[in-house]
């Protein structure tokens, strides 16, 4: 009887979110009936709006003329209850009242910052990811915004490209999972959540594997690589429902993204199925020209349509040329009608058409901005972002009835850099902790704290350490805070020397001579080298750009509060020759071999092949021992699954958490297969003696790759299962057969 009620209200949910689709598309299609050719171009046109104060704002005359007239979709970059609902009263003077979308870069938090992406995707914790972009959604829409121009999805292997900060490192797997975690943490339950924001998968795509790492450069790849490693990413966050996606500035193999219909009407609106709308990224229409891909802003504006990017941000191309082009029949409107339709449709899905205001208001935004919940919240995730790189002698956790403590390094006060790029500025009101005040709160007056600058971050000549020395040598224990500051990566910051910038190891140099116990802190937006400090410090932490709550964060983990359990999510090269360097390389027919001689292999002369730190590296105050790898078979056919079974014990006298990964090889295979790839993980939490079993199974699909034709295809053959606490730290292997 109970299956039968089932059943029926899954029919009903069924029928009613069907009937829900249809009324949608029947109110869409009714809207663009009663539109003039100027109004759909209008429903495709962004412009920036970030200096517009308000409607009484003289200077904004023209912004407010287009919303009335109804020449605008959209706006980015106004912010506040206040003003969006004003600029929104505005467009319901329009003659179709048809309501703005408001748009902003949400990328690490709106108003209490949250770690950088790529510090997120460190913790592997896929419930703190996703909770940092829900209390992000939560500010945002409190605030008017609508649209979150994130996750940014790409895949990158070049630290020197300065945006790998604000994606999720370099592996496909774990770039997907973290890709879905964002958006259901961005769209809530839905569109019709008013504490949704709309996601937008960007940058479509390959942007993050522009040559050399400059960033905007083109970029030139094989479309197996596209679709096995670029492409993953993407897809899942449109299974995970993102209601946007944004092309990108890059060519690829020479079309710009913007003007390619490969991409987007092949894959993302055909092959994918994709039903949102795509946005180009800013002027990146008009960009079509430089590339010297379109002859003028005209021509860029009919080849955009034609590829299939439905909204203009910023270049007014559509807003200049889409009419004329309709009208001299160089372009279809049915290419508009599709364009305005896909928009039209998730204004629907966000509710504004029935509450153009939504869930903004000045005093759910004051309620919901910068609240002590969400500063906690922000706290939580820095915590599980920190890497323990090295801890030699167990220095780390120090001791909280440390009598003298030196803080020395340039980054030790730093709060501001602490946000990180892509955090919007609020004024003199909001400023992140800094390590030092972190380390105030944690001990009080118990402890003696001691400050040396020591030198600036990037000074080109040596400075005198003597004031920071005499500091040391005044303390029980030391730690030192050095790196970059937020500016060094992020957009157009992309640099060719990655060595943590001027005298800061000289400063570790001198230092590390006084003798004195010694940890370092480093903190950056992407790989740093810093090939003194990991040879002769023997506690080091990563710590990146963690937000708001950075120092109290790091002062939990410094002083054992919090077990670190961070694992790196991109490979950091120990020298700057190796780049681009990552985890899944394939096999060369001379490959290195440990004991044997270098000659005549794939290796340089001059340097090892192995990075500093390999991705998925890094530690705990505790040890993890793996144990008793079971596969429940040894040979499984194509359509079989594997049940994988480990056991993982805490070894140490500290709980923890461990991020147990499970990598695959594929012996032989036509292509080659990488020589280790990711295909799951668990993040555990054990208790000192505490073993836990954990339960793993391989399927068809973590077996299956692209071949040239791209076909997914699975080869028979052998494989090996490996399990480990690092791609460099496998603890535990396995064989299997997959049967023709
Ligand atoms: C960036 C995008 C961003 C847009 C709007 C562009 O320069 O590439 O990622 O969303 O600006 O701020």
């Amino acid at each position: 009887k109970d299956f039968k009620i089932l059943t029926f209200s899954l029919l009903l949910i069924t029928i009613s979110a069907k009937a829900q689709k249809t009324t949608i598309e029947f109110k869409v299609d009714s809207v663009l009936n009663l539109m003039t050719l100027q109004e759909k171009v209008g429903q495709l046109n962004q412009l920036n709006a970030g200096d517009v104060t308000g409607p009484s704002d003289e200077k904004n005359r023209n912004i407010l003329e287009e919303i009335r007239s109804g020449k605008l979709g959209s706006l980015l970059n106004v912010r506040g209850a206040k003003i969006t609902n004003e600029l929104q009263q505005e467009a319901m003077k329009s003659r179709l009242k048809i309501p703005l979308i408001f748009g902003q870069d949400v990328i690490h938090g709106y108003r209490v910052i949250f770690p950088i992406p790529l510090a997120e995707a460190a913790s592997w914790d896929l419930d703190e990811i996703k909770l940092s972009a829900r209390v992000s959604a939560r500010e945002a829409s409190s605030s008017g915004i609508n649209w979150t121009f994130a996750p940014m999805v790409d895949i990158a292997r070049d630290p020197r490209w300065g945006r790998v900060m604000e994606g999720a490192g370099e592996d496909p797997y774990l770039g997907s999972a973290i890709a879905r975690a964002r958006v259901q943490g961005f769209q809530g339950t839905g569109l019709g959540d008013l504490n949704a924001v709309m996601a937008c998968a960007k940058h479509f795509a390959a942007y993050g594997a522009a040559i050399a790492g400059r960033d905007y450069n083109a970029v030139d790849m094989s479309k197996r690589q596209l679709w096995e490693v670029y492409l993953p990413p993407f897809k899942a966050a449109l299974d995970a429902g993102a209601a946007t996606f944004m092309n990108s500035f890059n060519s690829l193999n020479g079309t710009p993204a913007t003007g390619n219909s490969y991409l987007q009407r092949d894959i993302l609106k055909g092959a994918w199925g994709f039903k949102g709308f795509v946005v180009s990224d800013w002027d990146s229409i008009k960009e079509m020209v430089a590339h010297g891909y379109a002859k003028d802003l005209k021509e860029a504006a009919q080849m955009a349509i034609a590829a299939g990017n439905d909204m203009d941000m910023e270049s007014k191309a559509y807003d200049n040329n889409l009419a004329n082009l309709v009208k001299e029949g160089k372009v279809n409107i049915d290419q508009v009608n599709e364009a305005v339709k896909r928009i039209l449709t998730k204004k629907f899905e966000l509710g504004l058409f029935d509450n153009p205001y939504r869930f903004s208001d000045e005093k759910r935004e004051k309620l919901e901005l910068n609240s002590s919940a969400n500063k906690a919240s922000s706290r939580e995730v820095a915590k599980k972002s920190i890497v323990l790189l090295k801890n030699e002698t167990g220095i780390l956790p120090l001791s909280k009835s440390t009598k003298t403590i030196a803080l020395i390094g340039p980054l030790v006060k730093a709060n501001q850099d602490m946000r990180g790029f892509w955090a919007l500025s609020w004024g003199k009101d909001d400023i992140p902790v800094s390590l030092y005040e972190g380390v105030k709160n944690k001990l009080g007056n118990s402890t003696n704290i001691l400050y040396s600058k020591g030198c600036n971050t990037n000074d080109s000549i040596k400075r005198d350490f003597t004031e920071a020395i005499a500091t040391a040598m005044k303390a029980d224990v030391v730690v030192m805070a050095i790196g970059e500051t937020f500016d060094m990566s992020g957009e157009a910051k992309s640099k060719a020397d990655i060595h943590i910038p001027g005298m800061q190891e000289e400063l570790v140099k001198a230092i590390v001579k006084t003798g004195k116990p010694l940890v370092v802190l480093v903190m950056g937006g992407r790989p740093l080298v810093f090939n003194y400090t990991a040879t002769n410090v023997k506690s080091i932490l990563f710590t990146w750009f963690l937000g708001s709550q950075a120092g109290d964060a790091m002062a939990d983990v410094l002083f054992g509060d919090y077990n670190p359990a961070g694992k790196l999510p991109i490979t950091f090269p120990k020298s700057l020759g190796q780049i681009p360097i990552y985890y899944a390389q394939t096999n060369t027919g001379r490959p290195f071999e440990e004991g044997k001689s270098p000659n005549y292999r794939s290796v340089y002369l001059d340097i090892s092949n192995s990075p500093q730190y390999a991705f998925g590296h890094g530690l705990s105050y505790t040890t993890f021992k793996y144990s008793n790898l079971k596969l429940d078979k040894a040979e499984i056919a194509l359509n079989d699954t594997i049940k994988v079974s480990v056991e993982i014990t805490n070894s140490g006298k500290y709980s923890g958490e461990e991020v147990v990964q499970l990598y695959i090889k594929d012996k032989v295979a036509q292509p080659v297969r990488p020589i280790l790839e990711l295909k799951d993980f668990q993040k555990i939490k054990l208790k000192p003696g505490e073993t836990k079993k954990l339960i793993f199974y391989i399927e068809k699909e973590k077996l299956s790759f692209y071949n040239d034709d791209l076909k997914w295809i699975t080869q028979p053959g052998d494989f090996e299962v490996m399990i480990g606490s690092s791609s460099d730290d496998i603890r535990l292997k396995s064989d299997f057969v997959l049967k023709e």
